[in-house]
């Protein structure tokens, strides 16, 4: 496969944007380096690169693209935006119509707010918890990640019980403080955590089926455990849904798991593939936001209507009879595919796949949290994936993201998937 056009692009790239990608994840650092490859268009599930190279994608725009590229229900969405306005700056009845949508579809939302990205959604619970409880301390779980705002950005102490350290030059170490980060699925050391700290607590933040470190499940109990402790404490609880709202059924994570946080941050699938972040929760709290409360928070672009628009086009499109259903068992046989494969091949390792999201890692082990995913064999995953990319199959450039299916993959796609992870395994022995 010829890559001529994508490395001089990104070269040009290189010049004038800083790194030569808009956002670090993007880059082929996690994988040896080299040029990223440059895509031109996409229809479905595949994607074609600068050079006419066609690609089955399970990137999905790192998971927003649950409806495959070009979908034409939402394409006519976007187009009407366009041409009745993509911004008022004024309420308009298309944010009703999705707030209702959305709440309809996540009992837990008794009112919501869009933002134009999950970070904004995310960083504005976290404010909103702190007033609501008048307390500064988040706790947060290892390996999740929520964002790029200062308080997310903070590194594990050296125990469940040490304040953390700034994880990103710039982040200060008056906000690391504030901040305690604890393994994910580890009840004793988020219970050591608490009973250090459980009383400055505002919210624990955590993703409650996790999407960052790969799919990784909570353990059963885990998440209960997390809701009954931090109700002794009287710490609020919030779900980062931003990678999990409508990934595998429609509706949020947390109806799967029949639990209710007192607050959830969404983004991603929600916007259609356009810029999006929303947060909702219970009414009392929800009620401290400004123009009804003291906390604080606002937004030229959000609620515009292009990403409204975009969102209630791509719920619809969810609401279609049997698509999860279907991603759920193309999800099932390309993780057998790849199974097959490794065992054919004798390449060891373990994929966790939550319905049609998956992730394949080149352990041994279990992985149910941060250490056990860091130990897969990062150096084995970089020649993997370059490897399908050989092929015409685009995954995420590191070992901790996961493979999205769309409702726009076929059998066939599944099947030219598997054919080219048995090369790939074929080539790694
Ligand atoms: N929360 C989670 C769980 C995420 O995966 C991400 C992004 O990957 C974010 C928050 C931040 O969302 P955005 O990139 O839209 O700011």
């Amino acid at each position: 496969m010829i890559h001529t056009k994508s490395e001089e692009v990104y070269h040009e790239a290189l010049q004038h944007i800083v790194g030569g990608v808009n956002s670090p994840s993007r880059s082929y650092k996690a994988v040896g380096g080299g040029a990223p490859v440059v895509m031109a268009k996409g229809e479905g599930p595949y994607f074609w690169d600068v050079d006419g190279n066609r690609y089955i994608d399970y990137l999905a725009g790192y998971g927003p693209i649950i409806t495959g590229f070009g979908h034409p229900h939402i394409a006519k969405a976007i187009k009407l935006a366009a041409e009745t306005g993509v911004l008022f700056g004024t309420p308009t009845v298309h944010e009703v119509k999705f707030a209702k949508m959305l709440k309809e579809a996540i009992p837990s939302l008794d009112k919501v707010r869009f933002t134009n990205s999950g970070t904004e959604a995310v960083m504005t619970t976290v404010r909103v918890a702190r007033a609501y409880t008048g307390r500064t301390k988040i706790i947060k779980f290892e390996g999740c990640y929520h964002g790029h705002f200062d308080q997310v950005l903070v590194a594990a102490g050296s125990g469940p019980a040490t304040l953390g350290s700034p994880d990103s030059a710039g982040v200060p170490v008056t906000v690391a403080t504030e901040v305690i980060t604890v393994p994910y699925n580890d009840t004793e050391q988020f219970q050591m955590a608490m009973d250090k700290w459980g009383e400055d607590v505002a919210a624990i933040l955590i993703e409650p089926i996790v999407g960052n470190f790969g799919m990784v499940m909570p353990k059963p109990g885990f998440l209960e455990y997390v809701h009954k402790v931090a109700k002794e404490f009287g710490a609020l609880t919030i779900y980062d849904e931003v990678i999990t709202a409508f990934r595998f059924h429609y509706g949020a994570a947390q109806d799967l798991l029949g639990l209710t946080p007192d607050l959830t941050a969404m983004g991603k699938i929600i916007g259609g593939g356009l810029p999006i972040g929303a947060y909702g929760g219970r009414k009392e709290i929800m009620d401290t936001v400004a123009p009804l409360g003291p906390a604080y928070q606002a937004g030229t672009m959000a609620g515009n209507p292009a990403s409204m628009l975009a969102g209630i086009a791509c719920l619809e499109v969810l609401q279609t009879p049997g698509v999860y259903e279907e991603m759920d068992r193309l999800g099932a046989m390309l993780e057998k595919g790849i199974l097959d494969a490794a065992e054919k091949h004798g390449i060891t390792i373990t994929v966790n796949r939550i319905k049609g999201a998956l992730t394949v890692y080149f352990t041994s082990e279990k992985v149910e949290n941060y250490k056990q995913a860091e130990q897969s064999d990062g150096e084995m995953f970089a020649k993997f994936f370059k490897l399908m990319l050989s092929k015409g199959i685009n995954l995420a450039p590191s070992k901790y993201e996961a493979w999205f299916l769309t409702t726009e993959h076929k059998e066939e796609d599944i099947l030219e998937t598997i054919d080219a992870v048995n090369y790939a395994f074929s080539k790694l022995k």
